[in-house]
């Protein structure tokens, strides 16, 4: 199975990368140079905050996880591939940076606002591929 994973590839390798850990995700940011704050993804074309075009920016790379904000069920499928019904949420990644994510939970009743989500591999063995869907942090666990 990890050796599996290992030759599997992100469906959107600009944005994350599968963590060492072989399940989790780390996402990709770029840190502005002149006012410090973080943008996502980390090819923007500029910073998001002062607006700077980041050609000088560092790139950082942290455990892809979030604080969801809100959700909703989707009855019908938003793109080829997605099942439904599915979970989608807005999760706040970093101050000041919200992506839509899609929360893979069999229903809403284990989901709170305010609660920490974290992204893992959705493996898709028959494209070669793993995508990124957010499941709740374990109580407890370390981030
Ligand atoms: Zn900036």
């Amino acid at each position: 199975m990890t050796d599996q994973q290992t030759s599997l590839k992100p469906l959107h390798p600009t944005l994350y990368q599968l963590a060492q850990n072989g399940t989790s995700l780390d996402f990709f940011f770029a840190q502005c140079p002149a006012c410090g704050a973080v943008n996502f993804p980390a090819n923007a074309p500029g910073c998001s905050h002062c607006g700077d075009p980041l050609t000088e920016a560092t790139r950082l790379t942290r455990p892809g996880q979030g604080e969801l904000l809100e959700f909703v069920t989707i009855h019908v499928p938003l793109m080829p591939g997605m099942n439904a019904p599915a979970i989608a949420g807005d999760i706040r990644i970093a101050e000041g940076i919200v992506e839509e994510g899609v929360i893979a939970v069999p229903d809403e009743s284990g989901l709170r606002t305010g609660m920490t989500l974290k992204a893992v591999a959705d493996v898709r063995e028959a494209l070669g591929v793993y995508a990124c869907v957010f499941v709740p942090m374990e109580e407890g666990a370390a981030a």
